[in-house]
């Protein structure tokens, strides 16, 4: 389907052509004509599949062509992380770019001066503002939030936000917005607390699914199967016997992120880390070098695995095995994304042996083992029966600060 069939305004279409966009996909093929409609959505759409773009091109539509007050916020969206809320920021710049529509980042770990700047817009109104939950909840708790003219109504990877125990703040936006609005709620997942959250902010939601729980054939996926002691020489010796020009290694906690980095650094990899330790400039250095090409090897946190648009990395290490199935497709899908092909390595030890099976079981079939180098070493059997179970990864969040506003 081609975005002209939409019937969008002029100047959206251009923003459409300058990011290069000429077909709908799937989910904006179905999520678009119901939200152009004034329908409530519920779609379960992951990252990678358009999903983002399906609910900032109607709205930006909408705020377009339908009147509506000024000085007052129009369109809120609520995410879960820093990172995914500047990402969304700037879709919406290149999207709206041809348009008066204004929109504003707000999110935690900004110094005074972004503070003041949200204040500014939020008092003032923006036509779409894009917030982490518990930065929102500060500005509206001291009052000056206007609201009353406020439409739409965004909640996007609202399992993880449930995840990151952000139901209450969630909440309490939701009590200072008009009753009367449109609501559109994205999961990649769709558990029962969801459709429980979904009962009780949609009304009467038309249902959209689109689910890509298999990563793309295209991704050369192996398993190693090791003891922790060897996860280090491991990825010494997997980074040395290839020219990659872009890695990103996750491991399931910061302090492994730190010991990894360090000891690659000292091996004199170029190497760098991102988790939420790191403070805001920090963060956002190290991803625009990643991005950039001009730092070759990042060792992340979790942070990195959903939301996250980075093209052109050839191999992804998950260093420790993901927390579930979802997260393993997100890991590797950052790899052999365009049109690049792209490797995929797991490392897993005896503990962490079931919860692998498991994410075998739900891609239908086993990951190939690939066989560990010689010169470390005896490696354990791969057998359920000596896995104890799943292994205490921890998940973490945080991450970086975007401020986009252009009031007409
Ligand atoms: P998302 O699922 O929203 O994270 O989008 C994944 C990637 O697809 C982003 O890089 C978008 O810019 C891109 N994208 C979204 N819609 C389209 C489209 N219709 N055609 C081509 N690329 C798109």
């Amino acid at each position: 389907m081609k975005f002209t069939d939409f019937g969008f305004d002029e100047r959206l279409m251009e923003g459409i052509d300058a990011s290069g966009y000429e077909n709908a996909t799937p989910v904006q093929e179905q999520v678009i004509p119901l939200i152009m409609a004034g329908k409530d959505v519920i779609a379960s759409a992951q990252t990678g599949t358009g999903k983002t773009a399906a609910f900032l091109l109607p709205l930006i539509n909408k705020i377009i062509t339908d009147p509506h007050e000024d000085h007052t916020n129009n369109a809120l969206v609520i995410v879960p992380t820093r990172e995914l809320a500047v990402q969304i920021a700037q879709h919406m710049e290149g999207l709206s770019y041809f348009t008066s529509v204004s929109s504003i980042a707000v999110y935690g770990g900004g110094d005074g001066n972004a503070f003041v700047q949200e204040k500014k817009a939020l008092s003032h109104g923006a036509d779409v503002v894009i917030c982490t939950p518990g930065k929102m909840m500060a500005h509206i708790k001291m009052g000056y939030v206007k609201m009353a003219g406020l439409k739409y109504l965004v909640l996007d990877e609202a399992d993880r936000m449930l995840d990151m125990g952000f139901y209450d703040d969630i909440m309490f936006i939701i009590d200072s917005l008009p009753k009367k609005r449109q609501n559109l709620l994205f999961s990649a997942t769709m558990p029962h607390k969801i459709r429980e959250l979904a009962r009780k902010i949609l009304h009467h939601p038309e249902e959209v699914n689109i689910s890509i729980s298999k990563p793309p054939e295209k991704i050369k996926q192996e398993a190693f199967i090791v003891y922790e002691t060897q996860k280090i020489p491991l990825v010494k010796h997997l980074l040395n016997k290839k020219d990659f020009k872009s890695v990103l290694i996750f491991c399931s906690s910061k302090i492994s992120v730190k010991q990894l980095t360090r000891d690659l650094k000292r091996a004199r990899f170029n190497a760098d880390e991102i988790h939420s330790d790191l403070d805001q400039t920090n963060r956002e250095d190290v991803l625009i070098k990643f991005k950039s090409g001009r730092l070759p090897i990042l060792v992340a946190t979790d942070i990195l695995s959903r939301g996250i648009d980075i093209d052109n990395i050839d191999l992804v290490i998950n260093y420790d095995v993901p927390h579930d199935g979802e997260d393993y497709v997100h890991r590797i899908g950052h790899t052999a994304r365009a049109a690049a092909e792209g490797s995929a390595y797991t490392f897993v030890t005896v503990k962490e042996q079931r919860k692998f099976m498991g994410i075998e079981k739900l891609l239908g079939k086993p990951v190939p083992k690939a066989k560990v180098p010689d010169e470390l070493g005896e490696t354990p059997a791969y057998n359920a029966a000596s896995s104890g179970g799943q292994g205490g990864d921890r998940k973490f969040s945080k991450p970086r600060r975007f401020q986009n506003n252009t009031k007409r």
